[in-house]
Formats: structure tokens, sequence, C-alpha cells
């Protein structure tokens, strides 16, 4: 049959908690990190949405400021047309006064460049064609073109203000390009704060073209797929989750800038937002682990704790039988209630046990009329002697006439005589010594450690007694015996009864009422 190694109490408390523990630590570690991410999400797109709407703030105010510039420049010049160095002055004026544009131009109105700065660009005198120019002077408003590519082959986006003069005739532009792939005003105010974690800042126009990036390869790009820059050319602000070209989820943040309708995009990879969020939950384990150990080490002490009662009370039960008391299990601490009535329990119904027991076995080994040792027992006792030669005398008596007390007074009475003697026995028989009945009215007495000599004080202390005292029946009884000694006289238990019979037998030869020691039938025979 197949043994089962059973799974222990300690084992299991400890088992159950352990699981309990982790499932509580992950989920609240999941949980944690999940309110950390949507933190940090939230944080990030809002910090985003807050830089993108600073952003075209800023960028607006400058592009206010650059027509304000042009507007008022424009006004100052509108009656010196004519004058060559009152324009170039001019043009150079702007174009060093405050850094937005690359270039600084004035053209009649017909395009026609009549100044420029810096003067080493070869467009005076030139009639500008570009889309973005002849859009200017077509409209005659101040005016932010969309990029393109000027005569000089570079991308760029033309500011321009019409020129009226006091009579209100257009009389020409003045305005400025900002070259988009090359220093300009955007990189400085846009790439002013440049992350090298992967976050960037992006401006579109209002069809959707990237006119700034950190990449300058980016720039010109059309960007309008986006869900962010369709966002923000319809001249909304926000922020939300997107993912980028390259295929990279992003927290982006947008807002549009109203007077070009463009829009700045600021995002930041979604991965590098959560980094900290990882960095979370490693503390979170930090912090949590102390805990986690002295839970273990608590829940290990109170499982200990809790399966020791059961444990001993198993153990101690065992030892109890063999020890045939209690005493072990009384000691067993039950601290709690299943253990401490399980331990009453086990109290009660062992006690009861071994009193059974006890009492079965004191039957099995007395004589039920005369309560002396049987002689199953007495057979038992004499063969351990003899195994452990243990040297002993025994007396072997015999009531004399008895019969004729059975017919004169009735068995009852003398089985009382029986009694009776029994009772004179165990009265003269000394510490250790055992009384027996050996049969009928015949009874042993076994000596240990003693000799046949000390055996027959003994024998004849009972014989005198007996015969001076009245018995149950009315009148004094007496009895014969004999006396063998082992191992001097035999060295059998059977030849030490023989011998002692012998001697019995002899005593009522001569007489009776008398004690014959084995070997000494000659001397007493006269
Ligand atoms: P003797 O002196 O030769 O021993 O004579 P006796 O009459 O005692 O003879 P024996 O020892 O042979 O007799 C035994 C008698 O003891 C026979 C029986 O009636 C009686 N007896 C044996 N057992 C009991 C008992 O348990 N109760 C009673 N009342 N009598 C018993
Ligand atoms: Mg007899
Ligand atoms: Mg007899």
């Amino acid at each position: 049959m197949a043994k089962y190694q059973y799974l222990k109490l300690k084992h299991l408390i400890i088992g159950v908690a352990l699981v309990a523990f982790l499932i509580t630590l992950v989920s609240s570690l999941w949980s944690g990190y999940r309110v950390n991410v949507n933190t940090l999400k939230e944080n990030s797109l809002e910090t985003n949405r807050v830089y993108a709407q600073k952003l075209a703030e800023t960028a607006n105010a400058y592009l206010e400021e650059s027509f304000q510039i042009l507007g008022y420049s424009a006004e100052t010049i509108a009656e010196e047309m004519d004058d060559k160095q009152v324009l170039i002055e001019e043009t150079e004026r702007i174009k060093m006064q405050n850094e937005m544009f690359n270039l600084v131009m004035i053209t009649n109105a017909d395009g026609l460049v009549l100044s420029v700065s810096p003067p080493s660009i070869e467009v005076q005198g030139e009639l500008l064609t570009s889309e973005g120019a002849t859009e200017a002077l077509a409209q005659k408003v101040p005016l932010v073109s969309k990029p393109y590519e000027g005569i000089t082959g570079r991308l760029l986006i033309f500011i321009s203000h019409p020129i009226f003069n006091d009579a209100g005739q257009y009389v020409g532009l003045i305005g400025g390009t900002i070259y988009l792939k090359e220093e300009n005003v955007f990189n400085k105010l846009l790439g002013k704060h440049y992350y090298d974690d992967g976050s960037y800042v992006y401006v579109v126009d209002e069809d959707g073209r990237i006119i700034y990036h950190e990449d300058t390869t980016r720039i010109n790009d059309k960007a309008i797929e986006n869900k962010v820059v369709q966002a923000v050319v319809a001249g909304n602000s926000g922020a939300q989750q997107i993912v980028n070209t390259k295929g990279v989820e992003m927290l982006a943040g947008y807002s549009a800038i109203p007077l070009p309708k463009w829009g700045v995009v600021s995002q930041r990879p979604l991965e590098v937002a959560l980094r900290p969020s990882m960095d979370h939950v490693k503390n979170m384990i930090f912090v949590a682990m102390p805990l986690l150990i002295f839970c273990l080490v608590s829940v290990l002490w109170a499982a200990t704790r809790i399966a020791r009662p059961l444990q001993q009370l198993a153990t101690f039960t065992e030892e109890s039988l063999d020890a045939k008391n209690v005493n072990s299990l009384e000691s067993v601490s039950g601290w709690y209630y299943e253990a401490s009535s399980l331990k009453g329990a086990l109290v009660r119904s062992l006690s009861f046990l071994q009193g059974q027991v006890s009492f079965f076995k004191d039957q099995s080994k007395t004589d039920p009329l005369t309560g002396v040792t049987n002689r199953r027992t007495m057979d038992a006792l004499l063969a351990e002697w003899a195994e452990q030669k243990i040297p002993h005398s025994i007396i072997l008596l015999d009531l004399d006439h008895f019969k004729s007390v059975n017919d004169t007074y009735g068995h009852a009475v003398g089985d009382k005589v029986l009694k009776f003697l029994a009772e004179n026995m165990q009265a003269v028989a000394r510490n250790g010594d055992i009384c027996c009945r050996y049969g009928g009215e015949e009874f042993i007495l076994l000596l240990p450690e003693t000799t046949a000599t000390e055996a027959e004080i003994v024998a004849e202390q009972l014989r005198e007694t007996l015969a001076n005292t009245l018995s149950p029946c009315g009148r004094a009884v007496t009895l014969s015996a004999g006396v063998a000694e082992y191992p001097l006289m035999t060295d059998t238990t059977e030849g030490l009864i023989e011998a002692a019979d012998v001697a019995l037998y002899h005593a009522k030869q001569v007489g009776r009422n008398r004690v014959i020691v084995a070997g000494q039938e000659q001397t007493q025979n006269q």
C-alpha cells in the first residue's frame, strides 16, 4: 500500500499565509503601479499641454511684435520710398535691431526689391516672384506666408506688412524671411528647453506641414495624418496619447498659435514618462520587504505554536499508552480551544481506558474467593524468579480435614474458612512475600530472598496463629505445611513444588498441624 506523506499543519498554515501575503502584495503592487502610471500619464500630458500652450503664446506674441515692428517701419518709410539710402538704413536697422529675421527687404508695389539686408544677398533689384511674396503683394495685408523655397533655394517663411503712403496708395511692402532650416528665432524660442530623453517640440503650419522640428530633416514634412496635428490646425488645444510616425507611443500636448493659424506640439515618449513607475514598484517592494519578513517570521512562530500542542498530544498519547499514565498528556499546554478540548478528551478517554485495563489485569491475577494471587500468576512469578536466579523459598500448605469442615458446616462456611486462612496468610507475609491459592484448600506462600529456615519460621507462625484462633466455623482449624528452598534444594520450579509437596505429605502423615522442611522428613518421622 502506498505510504502517504501527510502535509504538516505548520507548513499548511505557513503556505496559506504565504499565498495570502503574496496575493495581497502583488495586488497592491499592481494597483499602486496602475495608479502611478495613470498619475504619471496625466501629469505628463498636462505638462506637455501647458508647455505647448506657453510656447504658442510666446510664438504668437513674437509674430504680433514682428507685425508691429514691420508696421511701424512701413509708416516711417511710406513717404520715402524713392530714397534708396533711407530704405537701406531701414532694412539694416530692422535686421540688426532684433534677431527675428534672417533677411529683411523692402519692395515696391510690383515686387521689385528696393533694399535688402544683409546686402550680400543678391536679390536687390530683382522682382520677387515667389509664392509668399506674390500673395503678400496681391493681398496687401500683414501676412505670414506658408513655407516655400525662396530664390536662394532655402526653405523659408515670409512675414510682411504692406506700405501705404499718406494718400492711401499701396506703394510696396516691408518683409522679413525666416530660414526654417537654419538658425532662426524659432530655434531659439522652441529649442530652448531641449531634453535628451526623446521628448521634443514641433510646429506645424495651417496645412499641417512641419515648419519647426528639432530634427531639421523633418521640416517641410506633411504631418496632417497625425491626430494631434489635425486637432491643432483646427484651432484646438489639449493633450492626448498618440503614436508618432516612428510607431512610438507618445504623450502629446498641443496648442494653436492663433495669428498665423499654426500649432505647437510638445511630446514625450510614453515609456520615458512611465519610467519612474517601475522605480515606484521597486520602492514599494523595498519598503514592503521588512514587513514581509516580519510577517513570515510571525506566521512561522504562530504556526509552530498552533501545531505544537497537536503534535505533542499525538506523541504523548502514544507515550501514555506505554507509561500507563496520562502525566505527559497533562503537561501539554492546550492554549487554544480545539487543542484544549482535544487534550481533555484524550486525558479522559485514556484514563478511563487505563482504569479498565488495570481493573481487568488485577482481576486476571487474583483468586476471586480469597483475593490472593491466583495459580496462573504464581506459576509465572516462579518462572520469572527462576529465570532471574532469584533465590527463594515456598511454603505449601493444606488445611487439615477440611472435608469435614465442609461436611459439618456447609460449603459456604468452608469458603469463609478459606478466606480466613488467606487473611492470616497475608498477616504473616512479610514485605515482598506473595500469598497464592494453589488450588482447592491448598495455598502457597512465596518468599523471595528467603532460606528454608526463615520460611519455616513464617510457616510456623501461621500454623500457630491458626491453631490458636477461632475460625469462621466456630472452632480453630489447623494446617500442615511443607517448605522448600530454591535453588538450594532443586533447580526447577516443578522440583521445588514437588519437594514442598513431599514435605507436606509427610506433615500429614506424621499427624498434621505441623510444618516440615523438605529434606528433613525423616527427623520429623517419629
Ligand atoms: P487432609 O487433612 O488429608 O488434607 O484432609 P482433607 O479433608 O482436607 O482432604 P483434602 O485436602 O483432600 O480435601 C479437599 C477438600 O477441600 C475437598 C473439597 O470439598 C474441599 N474444597 C476444595 N475447594 C474448596 C472450595 O473452594 N470451597 C470449599 N468450601 N471447599 C473446598
Ligand atoms: Mg487438600
Ligand atoms: Mg486438606
